[in-house]
């Protein structure tokens, strides 16, 4: 199916894309991916930033510098250029009906799914606590700041907590986003959903097992999160949080 190129934004090297169709669009759950073909380049999954609606979809593609679809989309695409969708996909979406806090870890563009996380979260319970911890190295990482900071003047149960590993900047937490999330007070009752590059996800979710966190409870696009349950039930987690 094709999608075409209602509008975009750049944040520094992330550009925000919206995609709409002329006719209906498919249905996707809150945490899902679209597989998207820019160009002739293979297709790629992309995390859809926004909760279901009917007339667009948005993503958070970021330049890495890489002569690949990503490339095209955040230089030379423009508004009403055609894209592919080859479909959703993905291991997590959102439990509309849990009653638990959630803490959402994001890094990168791993932000995208955790919005369309938090905007259903808002939808189906406002009450519901919601924790987004984003991180990057820099200052300049952190793209979609000023909006963050925005929603959570919209949103009564909305805290956004920026973390920076590599630079010292006041009033925003130093360190690794995910190991400063999982020292949260309420990290025992909350369903936790994780995503960014594979190493923070895979350290995040790791040591959330550690500390007890049921695995019914940690959500993100790991294939094998089984795997990891059986390696820290064996007591072989330094193993694995060293690799
Ligand atoms: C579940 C999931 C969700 C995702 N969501 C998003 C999202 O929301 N936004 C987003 O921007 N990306 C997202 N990605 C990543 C995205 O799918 C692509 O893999 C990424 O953007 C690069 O794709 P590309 O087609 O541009 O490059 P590719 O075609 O994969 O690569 C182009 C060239 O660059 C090289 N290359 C690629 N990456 C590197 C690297 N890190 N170092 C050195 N060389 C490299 C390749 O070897 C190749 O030669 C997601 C990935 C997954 C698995």
């Amino acid at each position: 199916m094709e999608l075409t190129v209602l509008s975009f934004e750049d944040h520094g090297l992330v550009r925000i894309i919206r995609l709409g169709v002329i006719s209906t669009l498919p249905r996707h759950f809150p945490g899902h991916y679209a597989l998207l073909q820019f160009g002739d380049h293979p297709a790629r999954p992309y995390s859809i930033a926004n909760s279901p609606n009917d007339t667009y979809l948005e993503f958070h593609i970021k330049n890495g510098g890489h002569a690949g679809g990503s490339t095209v989309a955040t230089t030379s695409l423009g508004i009403g250029d055609k894209v592919i969708f080859h479909g959703f996909g993905g291991h997590y979406t959102s439990i509309p009906d849990c009653v638990r806090p959630l803490i959402l870890v994001a890094g990168g563009t791993g932000l995208a799914p955790m919005l369309s996380i938090a905007a259903a979260s808002f939808e189906s319970n406002l009450s519901r606590s919601v924790f987004l911890f984003y991180g990057g190295r820099h200052l300049a990482d952190l793209y979609y700041d000023t909006r963050l900071k925005e929603m959570m003047v919209m949103h009564n149960h909305f805290s956004y907590i920026p973390c920076l590993s590599d630079e010292w900047v006041d009033d925003i937490a130093h360190g690794v986003v995910g190991d400063i999330a999982l020292q949260h007070p309420d990290l025992m009752k909350a369903r936790v959903y994780v995503a960014g590059p594979v190493d923070m996800v895979r350290r995040t979710v790791t040591q959330a097992l550690a500390k007890g966190v049921l695995p019914d409870v940690i959500h993100s696009d790991l294939a094998d999160l089984a795997d990891l349950v059986d390696l820290v039930d064996l007591g072989n987690l330094i193993a694995i949080t060293k690799k």
